[in-house]
């Protein structure tokens, strides 16, 4: 690797070029571009079987499918979510009219405390949208638990957990939907994309019709929909990117494997837990750059860019910071304090396949030399 090349925080995985051909030239001929394609129902169905989920809704970008399955519900009032995450997540509440109400996140696990969620609840609350967040699983029994006592729905912000498993399967079959982006930076793209998870046909159902203008046959339209419909390019590409997922994920294992070994003992340094676990998918490698060590986590940002390495504070600044959802009754520092601290240590560290091993000593040698 060339290591004067500028190295980013990712960098899509993409297959060789002519092994896509094939699937541009049935697009050609068919001249079928979108509208729930071969591509398209191919897609779902390999997903479906990839990820052991029944039902999935392929969209044009996670956010609308967040939108999405948020009408789907018809959700309204207030929903409590964290504000450590991308600020999509809150976005999509406020595009349903819907006032977001933030709840602090665990230390460890940096998703929504269980704990927390209940004293947060109030009489307009109708339900729950927590993140997985960097892919570490949510406490979902304990949220489903609290869901079930006070009768609300639960959404997961499921944008980081492509792959991911629990000890009962897929991490996606918990809470009554699940999204995910395939946006170009997430470890399983189709350039933009998305997903809503369902459960039942009848809800797949609905979600269709959602994403689709409301469309229930050629001339019914039953309510006011959106236009979420992911092309057959996009889909073609997702079913490429299938066939080489394996691959991706065990040479993201292997750069989190490096880092963990070069980090382990460095003063100050933690590596969070998601990259710790075996069923991790690797698809951040977040860092604390606590008080113990010897620099800011900002200097440290700075130090790395100096050498034309691209971390990335993610998340900072918290979704509660930015200013139109700061003045908001939840979003003070005093009631996140955890996720306060975390937004000021926290540091992610290039990873994705093909990062090479000198780049990743190279990292990890900065990191030590500007340690106490
Ligand atoms: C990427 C991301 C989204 C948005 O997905 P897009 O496909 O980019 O619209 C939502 N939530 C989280 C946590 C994300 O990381």
């Amino acid at each position: 690797m060339n290591s004067k090349k500028p190295i980013y925080v990712t960098q899509p995985y993409l297959p060789d070029l002519k092994e896509f051909y094939p699937y541009l030239e049935a697009i050609w001929e068919s001249k079928n571009l979108t509208n729930g394609g071969v591509f398209h129902q191919q897609l779902e169905k390999e997903l479906c079987r990839y990820l052991g989920v029944e039902y999935i809704s392929l969209f044009s970008n996670g956010t609308i499918a967040l939108v999405v399955a948020l009408q789907a519900l018809g959700i309204r009032g207030e929903v409590i979510t964290s504000p450590f995450s991308f600020v999509a997540t809150t976005n999509s509440l406020v595009w349903n009219n819907i006032s977001p109400v933030f709840s602090d996140i665990d230390p460890v696990s940096m998703n929504l405390d269980p704990e927390k969620i209940e004293s947060a609840i109030t009489k307009n609350t109708q339900a729950i949208l927590p993140v997985h967040c960097y892919g570490t699983p949510c406490d979902v029994e304990a949220i489903q638990e609290i869901a079930d006592r006070h009768n609300l729905k639960v959404i997961y912000d499921a944008a980081h957990a492509f792959g991911v498993q629990c000890h009962c399967g897929s991490i996606l079959k918990h809470g009554d939907l699940s999204v995910l982006s395939f946006h170009a930076t997430k470890i399983f793209n189709t350039f933009e994309g998305g997903a809503i998870i369902s459960h039942t046909p009848e809800m797949k159902r609905r979600i269709d019709q959602l994403k689709n203008f409301g469309f229930v046959d050629e001339v019914t339209v039953v309510e006011s929909g959106i236009n979420g419909k992911m092309s057959e390019i996009n889909a073609a590409f997702g079913l490429l990117q299938l066939k080489h997922a394996k691959e991706v994920l065990s040479e993201r294992k292997q750069v989190a494997e490096l880092y963990n070994r070069g980090l382990k003992a460095i003063e100050g340094i933690v590596i969070a837990q998601n990259n710790l676990s075996d069923e991790s998918n690797h698809s951040y490698y977040p860092i604390l750059v606590t008080k113990n060590y010897r620099i800011s986590r900002d200097q440290l940002y700075e130090k790395l860019k100096s050498e034309d390495i691209f971390s990335r504070r993610y998340f900072y600044p918290l979704i509660s910071e930015f200013p139109m959802y700061q003045n908001l009754p939840s979003s003070t520092p005093s009631n996140l304090p955890i996720a306060t601290e975390i937004a000021n240590e926290v540091l992610c560290l290039p990873i994705y396949p093909g990062l090479g091993e000198d780049s990743i000593s190279k990292i990890i040698s900065i990191i030590k030399a500007s340690a106490s």
